[in-house]
């Protein structure tokens, strides 16, 4: 199973990608998670993430796809896989594409998540209370979802017209929507 998972900040994908990579035992890949840890270890990657994320920017293109080429290489072979927060961008979107062609690798749904914008942003301020994550206080927070509706929401698109999408409401019960989302994908 080659999944991934989309929607807005705060919407829940790495909660719900979390749940679905145990119990469909795949590798869970999440760009976010991965650039945070290359912050923390202060990696060459790290110092340079770290100037777009605390400003609520995306990382650039080519290190994005920079480091998913090497983890799908290393880490994901003939395995199955979840990607979490990748790809962002169509020119994210079209990389992917081409690593996948390259691999002989088949995608076998994009996973979108849905919600209302006032909910994300309260969602996200009471999160950013506990997770301590530079990138969460409130006017970055608005950053953040701008430039999803600008440069991420595109993609809904994209694999609509692949026919891979399927729109989630993000809305419920975190249970509740792992079971809309396995339904769909079986
Ligand atoms: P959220 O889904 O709540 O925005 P993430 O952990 O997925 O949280 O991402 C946090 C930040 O990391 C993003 O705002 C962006 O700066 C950076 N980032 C993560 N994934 C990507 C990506 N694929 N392309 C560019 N930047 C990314």
């Amino acid at each position: 199973m080659k999944l991934l998972i989309m929607g807005p900040p705060g919407v829940g994908k790495g909660t719900q990608a979390k749940i679905l990579s145990q119990s469909l035992n795949i590798i869970h890949l999440s760009t976010g998670e991965i650039l945070r840890s290359e912050i923390q270890m202060d990696t060459k990657i790290g110092k340079i993430a770290k100037s777009f994320i605390d400003h609520g920017n995306l990382v650039p293109d080519n290190l994005i796809l920079d480091i998913i080429s090497e983890k799908i290489s290393i880490e994901t072979q003939n395995e199955g896989y979840l990607f979490d927060g990748f790809p962002r961008t169509i020119p994210q979107a079209t990389g992917f594409d081409q690593l996948l062609i390259d691999r002989g690798h088949n995608l076998n749904a994009a996973i979108n998540l849905t919600a209302d914008e006032n909910e994300l942003i309260k969602r996200i301020i009471d999160r950013g209370k506990s997770s301590g994550r530079s990138d969460e206080a409130i006017d970055i927070v608005k950053k953040r979802q701008k430039i999803y509706w600008e440069q991420t929401a595109p993609l809904i698109d994209y694999y609509q017209k692949k026919n891979i999408l399927k729109n989630i409401n993000g809305i419920g019960e975190v249970e509740e929507i792992t079971e809309r989302i396995l339904q769909v994908i079986y």
